[in-house]
């Protein structure tokens, strides 16, 4: 995006959002073969890890606002938990139907049932997402043709956001097909292999992540955006993580297809070969990087104190702000950004 003009490019991105923005509502329900209209549902249940985490009916959200022209803006924000991680992704017949064993059950994390109903909340959020990026990538293309040829020209064909974001959908379809197939029959986990872990703290925060890792020279970035030369439909890419909290406990769930990408097993094999210490740094680095949400009980972010929340939000912030300046991603490690730093008391 460098090569715009200030100006051009503000412009743009003020296009691109309110693109996305239109493309954000009157949706269809995300399960297969539904047309009906998609309702607001919580990506992370509001009967459960919302309502572990509330306090007078509110928690705390990670929110990168777009509202200003120019660069996002991100904030931690207070919000009712009717509102909290919400998203049009389902029809309410559906929306009662595919998730109401782990709504009105308490979850079971040796149940591989709810292990992949947890991870389909984040798989379809990142759909309705990436198809909301599209429609905003649509008319930004459009606006470029129309109102800046000179840039257009200076643009190969193919280097238009929008074609990313729909070679992104593409991919992300047939991993979101891998889950489709097990509610329809009825199986146990198919295609899909999964990876969960309990930790011992009480509910702080949730969250989760639909991250996308192509090999090496395919090239992705923060917004898990594939080149745009890339055509393939393949749900060897995906990585699922999930923080759910729990009564006593905080359950992490890991999800992938069982044919997948080096990038993608390397990943996993940090996971499950990660001390205590070393899965706290990996889990957070995940969840602030490439995080769709993540909300905090307000007295855990409390307690994790001035420096930590500071951290935590200025490592968001540069992921969305260089995200959308095409600049590099910062580093982690040294940022002291530790989402569990709270339970070392
Ligand atoms: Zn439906």
């Amino acid at each position: 995006m460098e090569k715009f003009g200030s100006q051009v490019l503000s412009k743009l991105l003020r296009i691109f959002h309110k693109g996305k923005k239109l493309g954000k509502r009157g949706r269809q329900c995300l399960y297969p073969n539904c047309g009906k209209r998609a309702v607001d549902s919580h990506t992370v249940q509001k009967r459960g890890p919302i309502g572990l985490l509330a306090c007078c009916g509110h928690v705390i959200q990670l929110k990168a606002d777009f509202a200003r022209a120019d660069l996002p803006v991100t904030k931690a924000e207070l919000v009712g938990v009717n509102a909290a991680t919400t998203f049009p992704g389902f029809c309410p017949h559906h929306d009662q139907q595919v998730f109401k064993c782990i709504e009105e059950d308490a979850l079971d994390p040796e149940n591989p049932q709810h292990k992949m109903i947890l991870c389909y909340r984040i798989v379809a959020r990142k759909h309705w997402h990436c198809r909301s990026a599209c429609a905003g990538g649509d008319r930004m293309a459009a606006a470029v043709r129309s109102e800046f040829p000179d840039v257009c020209s200076a643009m190969s064909g193919e280097d238009i956001i929008s074609l990313r974001y729909k070679n992104t959908v593409n991919a992300l379809a047939s991993f979101k097909e891998c889950f489709d197939e097990l509610l329809a029959s009825g199986s146990r986990c198919g295609v899909l292999c999964f990876w969960t872990k309990l930790i011992d703290m009480p509910p702080g925060f949730a969250g989760g992540a639909c991250i996308h890792l192509p090999n090496e020279g395919v090239g992705d970035d923060a917004e898990g955006m594939a080149e745009p030369h890339l055509q393939e439909k393949t749900p060897s890419q995906w990585l699922v993580i999930v923080v759910h909290p729990m009564e006593k406990s905080t359950l992490l769930v890991a999800c992938r297809h069982e044919h997948c990408t080096s990038r993608v097993i390397n990943l996993w094999e940090c996971l499950s070969g990660a001390s205590q210490d070393e899965l706290e740094q990996f889990v957070s680095e995940l969840m602030l990087r490439y995080g769709d949400t993540l909300v905090f009980s307000p007295q855990y972010w409390e307690s994790l104190g001035n420096e930590s929340q500071d951290s935590i939000v200025a490592f968001r912030a540069a992921v969305a702000r260089n995200a959308v300046e095409g600049l590099e991603q910062p580093r982690f490690p040294e940022c002291n950004a530790n989402l569990f730093a709270a339970t070392r008391g």
